[in-house]
């Protein structure tokens, strides 16, 4: 039974996602930057390999179970750009207005719907002190439009339509996204698993 759980980012948008999908279960949760933790260099190349390297970087420094996720965008016409990149696409100032106009631009003046569909990526990983590994990955399908639109998500929502919706991510009431995102579909997979019960 894991009673607390870090988790294992420094990223405020992704641990407020986490703690909601968390909430029904009993387990009391803290965040790396809470516990001063480093921010390990993400030097995998897929999204599996760079969420293990969080959860057991987090789960050795803390001596507690720890869930990372690693995520990000991919648009097949660019080559699955920005995919594992997606963070360092928004520079030094994390700043997304100028990582989604990279994408924009890297997609160019293109016409064909074809090219651009998008899908984002998660991929959950719970790492235990002791050494064990297990990974989640969940994925959502949409397509990107321009000019970005709403305020209410966070990284490239704005300019991401999932499919059956015609509102972006980032006009989305967050509990709807909760609902359909990459993330809630790993943490689905999360929780059919036998590793959040006793
Ligand atoms: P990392 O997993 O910390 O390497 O960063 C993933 C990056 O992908 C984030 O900083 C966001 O820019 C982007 N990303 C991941 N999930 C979402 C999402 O739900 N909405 C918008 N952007 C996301």
């Amino acid at each position: 039974m894991i009673e607390k759980l870090l988790i294992a980012s420094h990223n405020q948008g992704k641990v407020r996602e986490i703690a909601v999908l968390l909430a029904p279960f009993d387990i009391a949760t803290v965040g790396a930057a809470e516990l001063g933790l480093p921010e390990p260099e993400e030097t995998g190349d897929t999204f599996e390999a760079n969420a293990a390297l969080k959860a057991e970087a987090g789960a050795q420094a803390s001596g507690l179970v720890a869930l990372s996720d690693d995520s990000g965008l991919v648009v097949p016409a660019i080559n699955g750009d920005p995919g594992i990149y997606s963070a360092r696409w928004a520079g030094p100032a994390r700043d997304f207005n100028f990582a989604m106009e990279q994408v924009q631009k890297a997609l160019g003046t293109s016409k064909s719907p074809g090219d651009r569909a998008a899908h984002f990526v998660a991929v959950l990983a719970l790492a235990w002190p002791d050494g064990r590994t297990q990974m989640f990955r969940g994925e959502v399908y949409g397509r990107l439009t321009w000019p970005p639109r709403g305020d209410r998500g966070f990284g490239y929502d704005p300019m991401f339509v999932p499919g059956g919706y015609d509102i972006t991510f980032g006009e989305m009431d967050p509990d709807e996204k909760y609902r359909i995102s990459h993330r809630a579909r790993a943490f689905e997979k999360l929780v059919a698993s036998p590793f959040l019960k006793g």
